[in-house]
């Protein structure tokens, strides 16, 4: 069984790699893990009943030592977390945010990766996100408030980032990336001329 890592194992700060694949079939596909090679298919019912076990209302896959883009969450905000509904688990395979509201929430965040830390992190309030679910289909969905804020947080996983990492907004962190890059060019350019 797959261990959850904490801070500051350094696979937490690792970029995650997209599923490819010609052939798109769960149970095919193999990706590695610390406990070596397993389908696309094991690793989404590990990720799920360690979600469930821990409980946690979400769970990226480098949360098990696994480097690949994948999450799985629980929205059901009704019930205390060891007693959600499992219906409504979403599985998101390669999920990418394509847009988000300027309306901006800060709300309490814990995480299973910093156990015993909380912090007032600040999430767009909605998103919208392009995923594959379990089967591999294309799917879109536009959700808000504690969904969205879920869906960023593991997402964030996906890029390496942690909440305590996470001072701005998507905006703030695309600038900032957009800003590194820039610097790397620049600093490549004077490489070359100098
Ligand atoms: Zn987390």
């Amino acid at each position: 069984m797959l261990k959850i890592i904490t801070a500051p194992n350094p696979l937490l700060t690792k970029v995650s790699t997209e599923i490819t694949a010609n052939n798109f079939k769960p149970n095919e596909i193999m990706v590695g893990s610390p406990d070596g090679p397993m389908t696309l298919q094991v690793l989404i019912s590990v990720m799920v009943a360690t979600m469930y076990a821990n409980p946690a209302c979400g769970l990226a896959a480098p949360q098990l030592g696994v480097s690949k883009r994948v999450i799985v969450y629980n929205p059901d905000e009704d019930n205390e977390p060891d007693d959600k509904d499992t219906d409504k688990t979403v599985i998101m395979v390669n999920p990418v945010i394509k847009d988000f509201s300027d309306a901006t929430n800060i709300e309490s965040e814990t995480c299973l990766s910093l156990p015993g830390i909380e912090a007032n992190i600040k999430r767009h309030t909605a998103i919208i996100v392009e995923y594959l679910d379990e089967d591999l289909e294309v799917k879109v969905k536009s959700v808000k408030d504690w969904e969205a804020k879920i869906i960023q947080h593991e997402i964030d996983h996906l890029d390496g980032y942690l909440f305590w990492d996470r001072k701005g907004t998507l905006k703030g962190a695309l600038q900032n990336k957009y800003r590194l890059a820039k610097i790397k060019a620049n600093k490549q350019r004077k490489h070359k001329h100098g």
